[in-house]
C-alpha cells in the first residue's frame, strides 16, 4: 500500500521502519529534519509539505504530541484536509481527547475521507518491536480495512466502537494506569520504610491481591524488575509528562459526562508536582520519590 505518514518521533519513527520492512511504500513528514533523514535511510520518501505528503497515497497515518498537532496536521489551511483525496483512509495514532477526534472526523466525512482514530500502547519498546496494541474507533467496515495495515505495526488490534471509542479506552487504560504506579509506590516506600526487604515485599504482592502491571512487570521500585526504568534510573520508558497529559484528557473527559474521577484527579495532581520538581522528562514511575527520601 502506498502510506502517507505524520510524525516520526520516538513512537512514529520504529512504526514507519515495521511498515517498510512489512513492504508498505512510505512517504513522509515531519517538522524534525533528523527524524525525517533517519526514516529516508530505511527507505522512506521525503515530503516537502502536506500537499506532496497526500499525493497518490492510500492511507494517511499520523502520531503527533497532542490534540493541537493533530488539528493544525489535517485542519490547518494548508493541511491533509486541504489537499488529500476523497476516499482516502485517515488514521490518527495520536493520544487525544475523543472530542477532537469527533471534530476532525466530522471534517473529514464532509470531505469524503473515513478517519480512524487508533491510539496505542505497549511504548516505544512495542512500537521497535512490532507488538503494539491499537484500540481502534471505526465503523465494523473501516476497522476491516485498515486492520491490515495497522497489523504491519501491532500484534492486537482491537475494534472498540464507533470513531472516538479508541481514545476512550486508551484515556481510561492510562487513568487506571497512573493510579496504580502510584499504589505500588506508595506500598514499597512504606514497607521499605518498616523495614522489609523491598525484594520479598515485591515477590509477596505478585503473587498476592495486590498484583497489578505497575508491580510486576514495571516496579517503580530500583532493581525489582532488571528491564524497568526503575534500574535505569527512571530514564526511557513513558515520561511524567506524558502521564500527566493523558490524566489531563481523562479528567477533561469526566467533566463532560458529570463523572467523578477522585482518584485520577490526585494521581495528576502528584505528577505535576513530580513535573514541577524537573522530573518531568522521567519516566512516571520516578514518583515514587515523591515517597521516599532518595529514590537510588
Ligand atoms: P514525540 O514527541 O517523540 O514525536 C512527535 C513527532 O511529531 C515529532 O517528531 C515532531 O517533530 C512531530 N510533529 C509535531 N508537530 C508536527 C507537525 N505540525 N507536522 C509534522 N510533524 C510534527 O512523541 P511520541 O512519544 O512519538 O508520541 C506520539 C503520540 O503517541 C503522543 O500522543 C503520545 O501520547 C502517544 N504515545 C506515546 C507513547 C510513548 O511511550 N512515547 C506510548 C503510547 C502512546
Amino acid at each position: 500500500m502506498k502510506i502517507g505518514f505524520v510524525g516520526l518521533g520516538n513512537m512514529g519513527g520504529p512504526m514507519v521502519h515495521n511498515l517498510l520492512k512489512a513492504g508498505h511504500a512510505l512517504s513522509v513528514y515531519d517538522l524534525n529534519a533528523a527524524a525525517v533523514a533517519t526514516a529516508v535511510a530505511a527507505g522512506a520518501t521525503q515530503a516537502s509539505s502536506l500537499r506532496e505528503l497526500v499525493a497518490g497515497r492510500d492511507v494517511i497515518i499520523t502520531m503527533l504530541p497532542a490534540s493541537a498537532h493533530v488539528r493544525a496536521v489535517y485542519l490547518g489551511a494548508d493541511g491533509v484536509l486541504a489537499h488529500v483525496a476523497p476516499g482516502v483512509t485517515l488514521i490518527d495514532s495520536s493520544t487525544i481527547d475523543p472530542d477532537t477526534v469527533k471534530q476532525v472526523a466530522a471534517a473529514a466525512a464532509q470531505h469524503g475521507n473515513a478517519l480512524v482514530d487508533a491510539p496505542v500502547s505497549g511504548g516505544t519498546g512495542g512500537a521497535q518491536a512490532g507488538t503494539l496494541t491499537f484500540m481502534v474507533g471505526a465503523s465494523a467496515a473501516v476497522f476491516e480495512q485498515v486492520k491490515p495495515v495497522l497489523a504491519g505495526m501491532g500484534k492486537n488490534i482491537v475494534h472498540c466502537g464507533d470513531t472516538g471509542t479508541g481514545q476512550v479506552a486508551k484515556i481510561c487504560n492510562n487513568l487506571l494506569l497512573g493510579i496504580s504506579m502510584i499504589g505500588v509506590a506508595e506500598a514499597m516506600s512504606l514497607g521499605a520504610a518498616l523495614g522489609i526487604e523491598p525484594k520479598v515485599l515485591a515477590g509477596i504482592i505478585n503473587t498476592s491481591t495486590g498484583r497489578c502491571w505497575s508491580s510486576d512487570s514495571y516496579n517503580p521500585f530500583p532493581g525489582i524488575v532488571e528491564t524497568a526504568p526503575a534500574s535505569r534510573g527512571y530514564s526511557g520508558g513513558f515520561g511524567t509528562d506524558l502521564m500527566l497529559k493523558d490524566l489531563g484528557l481523562a479528567t477533561e473527559a469526566a467533566k463532560q459526562v458529570k463523572q467523578p474521577v477522585l482518584l485520577g484527579a490526585l494521581a495528576q495532581q502528584l505528577y505535576q508536582l513530580l513535573s514541577q520538581h524537573g522530573s518531568g522528562g522521567l519516566d512516571f514511575s520516578a514518583i515514587i520519590g515523591l515517597y521516599r527520601k532518595q529514590a537510588d
